[in-house]
């Protein structure tokens, strides 16, 4: 965890850092968030994980409080506050900010809070790219809106819990028997030697990473089909992928107890983690 975060236009130490109990944030969950890695000092996907930040914040109709040039200001000085830390996941939030306690939105004359800090990122060991997870299914019981990056997450906390109570990796959710993502990951899945995902819609966050993933498949000549994956295709699929910012890409090669595929991690799967790799590796390391 990095020592220096930022709280509304301030830099100052995690243990500074308050806002208020009647935060709306704190009362209701109103507000929206992002998680940004940050591999050797460069920021990944940064202009898009600021345009997210920015639908989020219209679909819920919270005042924008900084620029596209501040927010990547604001970010670039946290990134070198906490240089000590060799790859950090940038964690920001934004809320409706501080008012009496009642639901209908404060006068416009309330500020957002703004909040940032760094921590490590901690992507998954090469032993468990290398061996791939395991998974449960389970009914996605969340709202309409699952496209807004928004911090009343306590439908994704139950079933997070509920991967971590059966020692699983991650919850893969089910809408009407279709496919919609990951607890906090998004959800590929390959038959016929073929890359499927889930089209883009209300029930499922457009993951930064979901775009790289299909951009990679693009100029990589993969083939790939976005549309609805019913839960017969993803129970009878060869490979099964979860992606994230922070989890990057996993295999997961037990699905509710049963194998997937051959139960290891399957050949698009590591084509693609090392096509992820190169494409990271291109883009962060090149500065020192
Ligand atoms: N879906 C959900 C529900 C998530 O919480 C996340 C992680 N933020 C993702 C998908 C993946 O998004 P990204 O690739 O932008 O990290």
């Amino acid at each position: 965890m990095g020592d220096t975060v930022y709280l509304n236009g301030a830099f100052l130490p995690l243990a500074q850092a308050t806002i208020p109990v009647l935060d709306r944030g704190f009362m209701f969950g109103d507000g929206v968030y992002e998680v940004i890695p940050v591999y050797n000092g460069q920021a990944f996907r940064l202009d898009e994980h600021i345009q997210r930040l920015q639908a989020s914040l219209a679909a819920v109709r919270i005042r924008n409080p900084l620029t596209t040039v501040a927010w990547r200001a604001m970010l670039l000085q946290l990134i070198a506050e906490n240089k000590a830390l060799q790859d950090q996941s940038l964690y920001l939030q934004v809320t409706r900010g501080v008012a009496p306690r009642d639901q209908a939105f404060p006068p416009a004359s309330v500020a957002p809070t703004v909040f940032a800090m760094s921590m490590t990122l901690q992507t998954p060991s090469t032993a468990l790219v290398q061996s791939g997870v395991a998974a449960i299914t389970a009914l996605d019981i969340r709202w309409d809106r699952c496209n807004i990056k928004a911090i009343s997450l306590l439908a994704n906390v139950l079933l997070r819990q509920q991967a971590v109570d059966e020692a699983v990796a991650e919850t893969i959710m089910l809408r009407e028997g279709w496919l919609t993502e990951g607890s906090s990951t998004n959800v590929f899945v390959v038959a016929q030697d073929k890359l499927l995902a889930p089209p883009k819609s209300q029930h499922m966050l457009t993951g930064v990473t979901y775009d790289v993933i299909l951009e990679l498949a693009a100029s990589h000549g993969i083939a790939h089909l976005v549309a609805p994956v019913s839960e017969a295709q993803l129970r009878s699929a060869d490979e099964i992928w979860i992606t994230s910012s922070t989890k990057e890409i996993l295999a997961i090669i037990s699905l509710d107890g049963q194998s997937v595929g051959q139960g290891q991690p399957g050949p698009l799967f590591q084509r693609m983690y090392a096509l992820y790799q190169d494409f990271k590796n291109q883009y962060m390391r090149h500065t020192r």
